[in-house]
């Protein structure tokens, strides 16, 4: 299995190259497919399996191919939700080097610091917003944030989130978002509670397990 045979497009393509990275991982090589296609997706997948890429290099990809339809206005076209400020982190560092060769805006915004500089960033314009639930609330509920032209949502570490106690806030998040948009759902585990949850985001998912 290689990045070329899952109709990754070069841009990205030479990112991967770049890093060194020369086949995909399990999760990547069943849940990139399932995205491109435009389906919501149910992934089973802990932090190490290499599930960031598996969201992020799709994503990346179908932005670039609905550029399109979306030139007009400045707003947030793709949304991940994860619980924490390290991994927050994480992923947008990796959108910043699996999207290095295109001219998509990546940001991070989390809470326990001053917004001033997140605000900054956020009013240049940013295609994808990498965010933990409470900074993301303030946000939005400040006027900052609208996530009302959102195309494609993930919530990553749903699990984590619960036990960290971020369900309201998730639930308040999800009731903002457009209906028409793809959702892909994470979790390393899948309790009866996150599967009800994953049962209110998700549209009809393919379920891909490592
Ligand atoms: P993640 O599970 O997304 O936190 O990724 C775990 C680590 O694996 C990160 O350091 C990635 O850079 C790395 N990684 C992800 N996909 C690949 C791949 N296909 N080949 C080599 N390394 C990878």
């Amino acid at each position: 299995m290689t990045f070329e045979s899952l109709s990754l497009i070069p841009s990205i393509l030479k990112a991967l190259a770049q890093e060194g990275y020369t086949a995909p991982t399990p999760i990547q090589a069943q849940a990139i497919p399932v995205v491109l296609r435009g389906k919501d997706l149910l992934g089973c997948a802990q932090t190490g399996t290499g599930k960031t890429a598996a969201f992020a290099l799709p994503i990346i990809q179908l932005l670039l191919q609905n550029k399109n339809n979306n030139t007009s206005k400045n707003h947030i076209r793709s949304l991940i939700v994860t619980p924490t400020r390290e991994l927050a982190i994480q992923i947008e560092e990796s959108f910043k080097v699996y999207g290095g060769f295109t001219d998509l805006k990546y940001t991070v915004i989390f809470g326990g610091v001053n917004q001033h500089s997140q605000v900054k960033t956020l009013n240049r314009g940013v295609d994808v917003l990498i965010a933990t639930p409470g900074r993301l609330l303030d946000l939005i509920n400040q006027g900052i944030i609208n996530l009302g032209k959102i195309e494609i949502f993930v919530l990553d570490e749903a699990d984590r989130m619960l036990d960290m106690g971020f369900i309201h806030d998730v639930k308040r998040l999800i009731a903002l978002l457009p209906n028409k948009r793809q959702s892909l759902f994470f979790s390393a585990t899948m309790p009866p509670e996150i599967t009800k949850l994953a049962n209110t985001i998700l549209v009809n998912p393919e379920r891909v397990e490592v």
